[in-house]
Order: structure tokens, then C-alpha cells, then sequence
């Protein structure tokens, strides 16, 4: 309902009403459904870029992640039981997506080509910045919430998504464009 605007004091902000406050709490477990079904979807899609990837540096960073993403699903688990709230998935369309747009990224190109190599971090980094989005919202509407253990938990899988990001960074930095440039260049 709408309601004349008034100015925005820490006051007003620390007396928010019940009403704004459950309706705080349901965006929070929206979202956390969200992403709970994107942990899952995410963690039966990296075996097909392992699968699809050339160099060993990469196998290996998403290798890597991949056992991290298992954990985050469990993690998540936590951060739902420590709200009582029961674990349960909600299709995430923007997941769902950037995955489709991976699988066609690795339809497009040649296996063993660095080129691909290249298509397979950008698809991850994109996963990658989906995620930090979403826990960044998530760990900040907790601690507004002050659920203070699921924000350390939050905090936790913020903090590994942030790191793959830089990891995959640095593949391609050391790597794989490098690779790719000389076999354009052939
Ligand atoms: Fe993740
Ligand atoms: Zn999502
Ligand atoms: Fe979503
Ligand atoms: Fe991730």
C-alpha cells in the first residue's frame, strides 16, 4: 500500500514494522531457495566443462570448485536450518541459463582447442558473478535480519566464490589466451 515518503532516519530504519520485517524474511528464504537450486544444477554441470576442458590448469581449478559447490549445497542445508526453515529448492531461471549458455558454448567450439578452453572460463566466470551477487545480497539481508549465524555461513561460500573468480582470472591470464592467440595466429 503505498504510504507518504518520509525521511529516511536510522531511527525509522531500526523500527521497521513486523509487516516489512516478514517480508524481509521471505525474500531471504526466496532467494535462498534460489540459490540452493542453483548450487545443485550448478554441481551436476561442472563434470560436462571438466569433461569439455583441455588444459590441466583448468580441469583443475573447476575440478576444485566442484567438490566446493557439494559442499555449499550442504552449507546452505545449515544456513536453513539454522532459520528453521526446511531446505527446499526453487528453480532459478538465471542459472538455468547461464548453463544453457555454457553447454552451447561447448557445442560451438572444438574439443581440445584452447579456444574452447577460453568459451569454458567465460561461461564459469559468469556462474561465478551470479553467485557473488547472490550471496552478497544474501549475507548482507541476513545480518539485516540478524541471523548472525547464517550470515558467518553465507560469508563462508561468499568468500570461495569471490576466490574461483580470481582463480579462473588467473588461468586465463597465465594460459589459455595466450594459447589461444597462437593457434589464431597459425
Ligand atoms: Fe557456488
Ligand atoms: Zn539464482
Ligand atoms: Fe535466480
Ligand atoms: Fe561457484
Amino acid at each position: 500500500m503505498p504510504t507518504k515518503t518520509t525521511k529516511k532516519t536510522a531511527a525509522v530504519a531500526a523500527s521497521r514494522s513486523a509487516e516489512a520485517e516478514s517480508a524481509l524474511k521471505e525474500l531471504f528464504v526466496d532467494e535462498l531457495k534460489d540459490i540452493y537450486w542453483a548450487e545443485k544444477h550448478l554441481a551436476t554441470a561442472l563434470p560436462k566443462m571438466i569433461k569439455g576442458a583441455t588444459s590441466a590448469d583448468l580441469k583443475q581449478t573447476i575440478t576444485t570448485h566442484l567438490e566446493e559447490t557439494k559442499n555449499q549445497v550442504t552449507r546452505l542445508e545449515s544456513v536453513f536450518a539454522s532459520i528453521n526453515e526446511k531446505a527446499a529448492a526453487k528453480k532459478c531461471l538465471a542459472m538455468e541459463g547461464l548453463l544453457k549458455e555454457a553447454t552451447e558454448l561447448l557445442e560451438d567450439t572444438d574439443k581440445g582447442t584452447e579456444v574452447r578452453d577460453v568459451a569454458i572460463i567465460s561461461a564459469a566466470q559468469k556462474v561465478e558473478h551470479y553467485e557473488i551477487a547472490s550471496y552478497g545480497t544474501l549475507r548482507t539481508l541476513a545480518g539485516t535480519l540478524g541471523y548472525s549465524e547464517a550470515q558467518s555461513l553465507l560469508d563462508e561460500t561468499l568468500a570461495e566464490e569471490k576466490n574461483a573468480d580470481s582463480l579462473l582470472t588467473q588461468v586465463a591470464e597465465n594460459y589459455v589466451n595466450e594459447a589461444a592467440a597462437a593457434e589464431i595466429a597459425e
